[in-house]
């Protein structure tokens, strides 16, 4: 039987901006449907001290899901369990294509949600990456 290794996608919990809702958007599109075989982890309780959570980060690749340059979670991860495989900066995506949200951070606007769909393609990407890495 081939079973597949566990990637963890790790969003943001950013309620502060849109951004930080694109992320978790973004990863909804991740874990239910453009990489199903993917788990995420709760962010809060990850930084809480679950250990449950920070042994899962030591122990599997993860790929941090962040809405702006402030990057928290890719931060708290690294910061407690160690190297994320690769992390997205979505503020940093959108502008090398010359984009912005135009909808509200409780009111996505059709447009965000292409946005969303369209950077977890990119999350997807980095999550083939890990899971080749470990192939390897
Ligand atoms: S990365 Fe940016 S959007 Fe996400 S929680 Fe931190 S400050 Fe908020």
């Amino acid at each position: 039987m081939n079973i597949k290794p566990k990637i963890g996608v790790v969003s943001c919990s950013g309620e502060c901006c849109i951004l930080g809702t694109l992320s978790r958007v973004a990863t909804r599109f991740i874990l239910e449907g453009v990489r199903a075989d993917t788990v995420t982890l709760c962010l809060p309780l990850f930084l809480a001290g679950d250990s449950g959570e920070r042994e899962f980060a030591q122990r599997f690749p993860t790929v941090s899901v962040d809405g702006c340059h402030k990057l928290c979670a890719k931060k708290a991860i690294e910061k407690f369990s160690g190297p994320t495989a690769a992390s997205v900066d979505m503020e940093k995506l959108l502008m090398e294509w010359g984009e912005e949200p135009t909808g509200t951070r409780k009111t996505l606007s059709a447009k965000d949600v292409e946005f969303a769909k369209r950077i977890a393609q990119e999350v997807a990407k980095r999550v083939d990456e890990a899971r080749e890495d470990q192939d390897g």
